[in-house]
C-alpha cells in the first residue's frame, strides 16, 4: 500500500516548494505543530519533492522516485522513528538492532499507512544517532540527494555515556554533508535538546481545518465512518487527523483498558494489588506490553496536564489533580515493569505488584 496523501498545510507547502526552486531550502528544518496534524507526513512530502525527477509546486507523483518514496522503499529517504532501546551490549550490534527495529516499523507502515504515535517507551537513543551518522556519511544510492526525517525528535536522548555519538549528530546538524537534508518533527519544541534546536530552522504547522480533516477521513478511513460518526470524529479531532485516528482502533481500546485499570488501582477499598488483579487477564504478551505502554502514555498525559501544558484532553478522572512528580515516578515504575515484561514473568503477578507500587507513589 502506498502513503496516504498529505492533507492541508498549503502555505507551508508553497513556501518549501519556492525554497527548493530558488535553491534556498535550509538543510536542517524543525517542523513543529500540534500532535497529529501531519508533521512527519509533511516531512515525507518534502523528501519526495527534494528527490522527485520532475518537481513543481508539488512532487510529480509519477516518476520512479516519487513511486519509491510513496511506497516507503526509496533508499535515500531515511525515516527515523523512535524505537525501543536495543538489547545488545556492543555498540555495533546496537546499531544493527536499531536498523532492524526501524525496518520493522517501516514494514508495518507499508501495510497500514495510517499509523499511531510511537509508544511511550520508545526513543531515539545513541544507537539511532550512530545509525543516522553512518547513513549520512554514505553516498546516495539512487540519485544525488539524501533526506532524513526524524520523527518526534524531542525523543532524542542526551547521553552522557557516549558524548562522541551525540557530538557526531550535532556536527551533522551543524554542517550537513552536501545535498543531505534533515527534517526533524516535534509537537513540543521546548522539549527538544537546546543544542539540537539551535541548529535547526523552524517551520510551524497549524491545525487543519475541519473541512480538511473531514475530507481526509471520508476518503481514507477504513471502514468508512457513517455520517454521524464522521461528524463526531471531526469535532473531537480539533484539526488533527492523528487524534481522529487514535479515537478509533486498537490504540483507543488500549487506552480505555489502561484508564480502567488505573481507576481500579487508585479507587475503591482494599489493597491495590487485589484490585489490580480483579481486572481481565491479558493472555498474549504483546497485548500485555501494549497495555503497559498505554498506562505509561496515560500517566505522561496526566503529568503534562498537571504541569499546565495546554491541549491535553485524555486524562482519566482518577488521575486528575495529582502531583506531576508522583505521575512521573509512576511512569518510571511502568517503564521498569515494561522491561521486566520482556522476560519470562507472569503478567498478572507483574501487574499486581505494579498496581501496589503505583498506588503508593500516586
Ligand atoms: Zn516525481
Amino acid at each position: 500500500m502506498s502513503l496516504k496523501p498529505l492533507a492541508g498545510h498549503s502555505v507551508a507547502r508553497r513556501r518549501l516548494a519556492r525554497a527548493i526552486a530558488t535553491g534556498q531550502l535550509p538543510q536542517v528544518i524543525l517542523v513543529a505543530g500540534p500532535e497529529g496534524v501531519g508533521k512527519q507526513r509533511l516531512g515525507l512530502w518534502l523528501g519526495q519533492l527534494i528527490l522527485c525527477e520532475a518537481p513543481g509546486e508539488e512532487p510529480c507523483g509519477q516518476c520512479r522516485t516519487c513511486r519509491l518514496v510513496l511506497g516507503l522503499t526509496h533508499a535515500d529517504l531515511h525515516w527515523i522513528v523512535p524505537i525501543p532501546r536495543p538489547k545488545a551490549g556492543e555498540p555495533d550490534k546496537q546499531v544493527e538492532e536499531a536498523a532492524e527495529s526501524i525496518a520493522e516499523v517501516m514494514e508495518e507502515r507499508r501495510k497500514s499507512p495510517l499509523y499511531s504515535p510511537a509508544d511511550g517507551m520508545s526513543s531515539h537513543g545513541m544507537a539511532s544517532a550512530r545509525l543516522i551518522a553512518r547513513r549520512a556519511a554514505l553516498t546516495p544510492v539512487e540519485g544525488k540527494k539524501k533526506v532524513f526525517i526524524i520523527g518526534e525528535a524531542d525523543r532524542l536522548v542526551a547521553q552522557e555515556s557516549s558524548p562522541e555519538a551525540a557530538n557526531a549528530l550535532l556536527k551533522l546538524f551543524e554542517e550537513p554533508p552536501a545535498d543531505t537534508y534533515f527534517v526533524l518533527t516535534t509537537a513540543d519544541p521546548g522539549k527538544l535538546l537546546p543544542t539540537v534546536r539551535s541548529r535547526t530552522v523552524p517551520l510551524r504547522l497549524g491545525r487543519l481545518s475541519d473541512a480538511e480533516v473531514r475530507e481526509f477521513l471520508a476518503a481514507h478511513m477504513e471502514p468508512a465512518p457513517a455520517a454521524a460518526e464522521l461528524n463526531a470524529l471531526v469535532t473531537r479531532a480539533n484539526g488533527s487527523i492523528g487524534i481522529a485516528l487514535s479515537e478509533t482502533g486498537q490504540g483507543a481500546k488500549n487506552r480505555k483498558a489502561a484508564a480502567t485499570w488505573l481507576e481500579a488501582v487508585l479507587a475503591g477499598t482494599g489493597p491495590a494489588a487485589e484490585r489490580a488483579l480483579s481486572q481481565a487477564p491479558w493472555s498474549a504478551r504483546g497485548e500485555f506490553t501494549d497495555l503497559l505502554d498505554a498506562v505509561a502514555e496515560t500517566l505522561g498525559d496526566a503529568a503534562r496536564d498537571a504541569a499546565g501544558v495546554p491541549g491535553v484532553d485524555r486524562v482519566p478522572a482518577a488521575l486528575e489533580g495529582r502531583e506531576p512528580g508522583g505521575l512521573l515516578q509512576a511512569q518510571a515504575l511502568v517503564a521498569e515493569a515494561r522491561l521486566a515484561a520482556q522476560g519470562n514473568v507472569n503478567p498478572q503477578l507483574l501487574l499486581a505488584v505494579l498496581g501496589g507500587d503505583l498506588a503508593e507513589v500516586l
